[in-house]
């Protein structure tokens, strides 16, 4: 037989099909334990695959190693998170900052006021009061981000900020009604996904503390309004004070802001011992002074600390990596926490 005749040759054809069936086997058989490998590294048990679990695990996990997710040590986040599932939704506690914490930066496409920011939306509020309003926001925020300044340096500026903020406020005749026609007509939304969230930390009764240097009335007006304000709701922030015409007369109580939220936590030292037996906290912010909230909580809770970064990323994120464990950069999703959530109540 010729070189020819047999490479046309039936026996030749059936040859050359068995060979490329037996590589493509072979290479099929080769992705498939790379992947089962992989999973069991990811999962730590090849067993659980058909477990409910799994896919929140594994999709928590892959979350971890996003491009814009952060952990300074991610064996000790993985070990934290592993405590709290473990410990489930009994042992459980979320304290959270507000504004561009539980609140987007963006919500779909528009972008989100903060609690001053909505305030300035007021209908009766006149002209002159949106220029003097923007003017102190800009000078001031510009100082509350700066990454070259302590923390101690710009105590004294947020003091004088927000002094400044409700002075002028009050010089125009608010009314309480003004809150809920503001709302109504703003993008103030929580993060994405949140109603489920909410309801689901109701379900599992594990306390959210809403930690805020914002404005109380508008938070409670948009959970009321939009959401809905749940029993295990708590809102530690500055409350406005109507006279009985309704009419904004002042500010109760000593005001809280970015850098002083740790005496507020302390002097709330009933709440957080209500809650003693709930070792595991999360607590979410997006300032390094939210960071300070859990100086009223006792030493032996284990918190895991997640940051959003939403301003000068390169510039901030040392400082944020030393502070929190994980850190989110320009992340307007409540992914995370959905995961963490959902991991923590699987495994009551
Ligand atoms: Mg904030």
């Amino acid at each position: 037989m010729t070189v020819m005749s047999f490479l046309s040759s039936r026996a030749f054809r059936v040859a050359l099909l068995a060979g490329v069936g037996l590589t493509v086997t072979g290479l099929l058989y080769k992705y498939y334990t790379r992947k089962c490998s992989a999973v069991q590294d990811i999962t730590g048990s090849a067993g659980d695959a058909g477990d409910q679990n799994w896919s929140a695990k594994l999709k928590l996990k892959m979350l971890l190693r996003r491009e814009n997710v952060y952990c300074s040590d991610i064996d000790y986040v993985e070990e934290m998170i592993d405590n709290h599932i473990q410990g489930g939704p009994d042992k459980l506690q979320i304290i959270a900052d507000f504004d561009a914490t539980m609140t987007p930066m963006t919500y779909r496409g528009k972008s989100v006021p903060s609690c001053h920011e909505l305030i300035e939306t007021f209908p009766r509020l006149p002209d002159w009061y949106r220029e003097k309003a923007a003017k102190i926001k800009d000078y001031y925020m510009a100082i509350e981000f700066d990454p070259h300044l302590t923390k101690e340096e710009k105590l004294p500026f947020m003091v004088e900020w927000w002094s400044k903020a409700r002075e002028l406020l009050i010089s125009c005749s608010v009314v309480r009604s003004d809150i809920e026609a503001a709302i109504k007509s703003s993008n103030l939304y929580l993060r994405e996904g949140s109603s489920k969230l909410l309801g689901k930390l109701y379900e599992s009764d594990i306390p959210l503390l809403v930690f805020s240097a914002g404005i109380g009335d508008v938070i409670e007006q948009l959970f009321r309004q939009r959401y809905k304000l749940y029993d295990n709701i708590h809102i530690i922030s500055n409350w406005m004070e109507f006279n009985h015409e309704g009419m904004l007369v002042g500010f109760k109580g000593e005001t809280i802001h970015v850098f002083n939220k740790n005496t507020h936590a302390l002097s709330n030292a009933s709440y957080f011992d209500s809650l003693r037996h709930r070792h595991n906290v999360i607590l979410l912010g997006d300032s390094l002074g939210d960071l300070d909230i859990i100086e009223g909580l006792s030493t032996e809770d284990r918190t895991l600390k997640i940051g959003y970064l939403n301003h000068h990323v390169e510039a901030n994120l040392p400082k944020y990596k030393d502070g929190y464990d994980i850190v989110l950069a320009e992340e307007d999703s409540i992914e995370l926490l959905q995961l963490l959530i959902e991991n923590i109540s699987n495994s009551s």
